[in-house]
C-alpha cells in the first residue's frame, strides 16, 4: 500500500524538520521521516550552533530552543606537538540577545525542532528508514521505506538524509565519492561539575567557550575543538581521510594524543566520560556538491554537501537549517504553481544564492583544501609557533634578535617558501575580504 503525501521529508536533522516547518506552515500535507527512535537520537556534531536563522520562522527560539551556554568566548589556535599560538575574541555582546553562538545537544535540539515541525502540521514517523526512491518514468514520486508495505508516495521528496545520502546517489545526482571530499570527526563528551567547568574556561553563568584548532591531530591533516556545555566538555578531531589512512593511526588514538597537548589537557582531563561518537563531515565545499535538484526532488544540508568546514569556521547546522528552510518554501510553491519538475523546483537554487548559503561557499570555495594542505598543517604551524616562541622568550643574555632574523631562521629550518607564503595569502586574503 502507498500512503500519500504533498511531501516526505527524509531525515529530521535540522535540515529536514525545517523543511518540513516551512512547508507545513505554508499548507501542504507533509511526512517527515526519520530512521532514528527519535530526531537527533543518530546524530553526531562537535556541539556549537548559529541559530540566527531561526529568527524568521521560530522568532523566540532563545527564550524556547534547549540551549546549554551561549558562547561568548571564541578561541583559534595553531597547535604543533607542543606548542600552540592563540587568537582569543571575547565578547561581551555575544551574551546578550542577539546572541552569536550557542552549544546545545544534538539529541534534544533535534527533537525539540521536529516537535516544532509536527505543532506546524507536518506527520513525525520515527523509527523507519527510506531505503530507495519511488519513480514515476524519469520523476521521483516518493520513498521506499523499511517497513512492510511502506511506501509512501509524494509529489516532492527532499532528501536531508546527511551525509553520504543515499536518496541523492539514487538519483544520480553525485558522481561517484572522492574521499578527499570527507573528513570524519571523533568526539568525547566528558562531565565535569559546572563549577569547574567555569573555573578552567574562564566563564560564568550561561556563558561558554569554543576552541576549534587547527593542527594537534599527530601528523593527520585536521583539526580539533573543545565546546563547553553546561556540565560536560566536549573534545574531538576533525581528520582527513586519506591522511588517516596514510597516517595507520586509528581515530581515537590521535583523540587521546590530542587531549593530552600541553594547551589542550589542563581542560579536559579528569572527568567521567560519558559518550564517544564518530562520523563523516562534508568538507568539500562547493566542489563537492552534487546537483541539488531534479524532477520530484530536492536535496539539502549534508546530503548537499552543503557544511562549511573553512579550517577556522565548522557551521554545518545553520546551513542546513538554511537549505531546509528554502526546500520547504520551493516545495510548496511549486505544488501550488503545479510544477514540480526541475525547472518548478528552480526556486530552491534562487534561495540558495540569495542567502548566504551558496555566496558563503563560493567565498571560502578553496579554503577547505589549502588549510588542509600539508604547508599549512605542519609548515606554516610550526613557523608560526616557533616564531611567536621566540619572539616572547627573553634571554637577556645578548640583545634581543629582530623579528625578521626571526622568520628567517624559522622560515629555513621548515623549509617555508615566501612565494608559496604570498599565494597563500592571496587565497585566504580572498576568502575573507
Ligand atoms: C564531529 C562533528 C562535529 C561537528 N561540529 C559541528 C558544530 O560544532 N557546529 C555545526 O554547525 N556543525 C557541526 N558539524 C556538522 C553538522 O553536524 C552537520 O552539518 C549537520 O548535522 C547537518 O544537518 P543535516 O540535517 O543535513 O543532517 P544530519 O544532522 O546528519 O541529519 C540527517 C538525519 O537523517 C536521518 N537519516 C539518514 N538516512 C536516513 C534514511 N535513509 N531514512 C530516514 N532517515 C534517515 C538521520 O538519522 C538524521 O536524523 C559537525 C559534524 C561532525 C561529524
Amino acid at each position: 500500500m502507498t500512503i500519500g503525501f504533498d511531501i516526505v521529508v527524509v531525515g529530521a536533522g535540522p535540515a529536514g524538520s525545517l523543511a518540513a516547518l516551512t512547508a507545513a506552515r505554508a499548507g501542504v500535507t507533509v511526512a517527515l521521516i526519520e530512521r532514528g527512535p527519535y530526531p537527533g537520537s543518530k546524530n553526531v556534531y562537535g556541539g556549537v550552533l548559529y541559530a540566527r536563522i531561526l529568527d524568521s520562522v521560530i522568532p523566540d527560539w532563545p527564550e524556547r530552543a534547549p540551549i546549554q551556554r551561549w558562547v561568548t568566548r571564541r578561541s583559534t589556535m595553531v597547535l604543533t606537538e607542543h606548542g600552540s599560538v592563540a587568537m582569543d575574541v571575547r565578547g561581551d555582546a555575544w551574551s546578550q540577545e542577539p546572541h552569536n553562538g550557542v552549544t546545545a545537544f544534538r539529541s534534544e535540539f533535534d527533537s525539540w525542532l521536529a516537535d516544532e515541525a509536527v505543532d506546524a502540521g507536518a506527520t513525525l514517523i520515527p523509527s523507519t528508514t527510506a531505503i530507495g526512491l519511488l519513480y514515476d518514468g524519469g520523476t521521483v514520486v516518493g520513498v521506499r521505506t523499511d517497513r512492510p508495505e511502506g511506501d509512501i508516495g509524494a509529489r516532492v521528496v527532499i532528501a536531508c538524509d546527511g551525509v553520504n545520502s543515499l536518496l541523492a546517489r539514487e538519483a544520480g545526482l553525485y558522481d561517484g565519492f572522492d574521499a578527499s571530499n570527507f573528513t570524519l570527526g571523533v568526539k568525547e563528551v566528558i562531565g565535569f561539575d559546572k563549577a569547574e567547568i567555569d573555573k578552567r574556561f574562564g566563564v560564568r553563568g550561561r556563558e561558554g567557550v569554543d576552541i576549534e584548532t587547527l593542527g594537534g591531530t599527530s601528523g593527520v591533516s585536521g583539526g580539533g575543538f573543545v565546546y563547553t556545555n553546561l556540565e560536560s566538555v566536549a573534545v574531538g578531531v576533525v581528520l582527513s581521510l586519506a591522511g588517516l589512512r596514510a597516517a595507520a593511526l586509528r581515530p581515537e588514538e590521535i583523540l587521546r594524543r590530542f587531549k593530552t597537548h600541553p594547551s589542550i589537557a589542563p581542560l579536559v582531563e579528569g572527568g567521567e566520560l560519558l559518550e564517544y561518537s564518530a562520523h563523516l563531515i562534508p568538507e568539500g565545499g562547493l566542489d563537492a556538491m552534487p546537483e541539488l535538484v531534479t524532477d520530484g526532488m530536492m536535496v539539502t544540508g549534508d546530503a548537499a554537501g552543503m557544511c562549511l568546514a573553512a579550517g577556522v569556521f565548522l557551521e554545518g547546522v545553520n546551513f542546513a537549517m538554511a537549505t531546509g528552510i528554502a526546500a520547504g518554501e520551493t516545495a510548496a510553491e511549486a505544488i501550488s504553481a503545479g510544477d514540480v519538475s526541475r525547472t518548478g523546483l528552480g526556486g530552491y537554487r534562487r534561495r540558495l544564492d540569495g542567502s548566504f548559503v551558496l555566496p558563503d561557499h563560493r567565498r571560502f570555495q578553496r579554503i577547505p583544501r589549502l588549510l588542509l594542505s600539508e604547508r599549512v598543517q605542519e609548515r606554516y604551524s610550526r613557523f608560526v609557533v616557533d616564531t611567536a616562541t621566540e619572539l616572547f622568550t627573553v634571554r637577556n643574555t645578548a640583545p634581543k634578535v629582530g623579528l625578521w632574523r626571526i622568520m628567517g631562521a624559522a622560515r629555513r629550518r621548515y623549509g617555508v617558501r615566501w612565494r608559496d607564503v604570498i599565494r597563500d595569502g592571496f587565497t585566504l586574503i580572498r576568502g575573507f575580504k
